[in-house]
């Protein structure tokens, strides 16, 4: 009998259950989260390392 949960994915950061169909993306260490989830970090190690990603104007 396959317990379903050991095939189930959670999101390192927020903790959620990964839907490998629509949400599952890797970071750059290797670790599994969503895609929204992926994009909220980026944006957010952006917001701490502003001089990486300005736009020029
Ligand atoms: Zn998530």
């Amino acid at each position: 009998m396959v317990n379903s949960a050991d095939l189930e994915l959670v999101c390192h950061i927020c903790n959620g259950p990964i839907k490998l169909e629509t949400d599952l993306a890797t970071d750059e260490s290797g670790q599994s989260l969503h895609g929204r989830c992926y994009t909220k970090q980026i944006e957010a190690e952006a917001a701490e390392h502003p001089s990486s990603t300005k736009a020029a104007d």
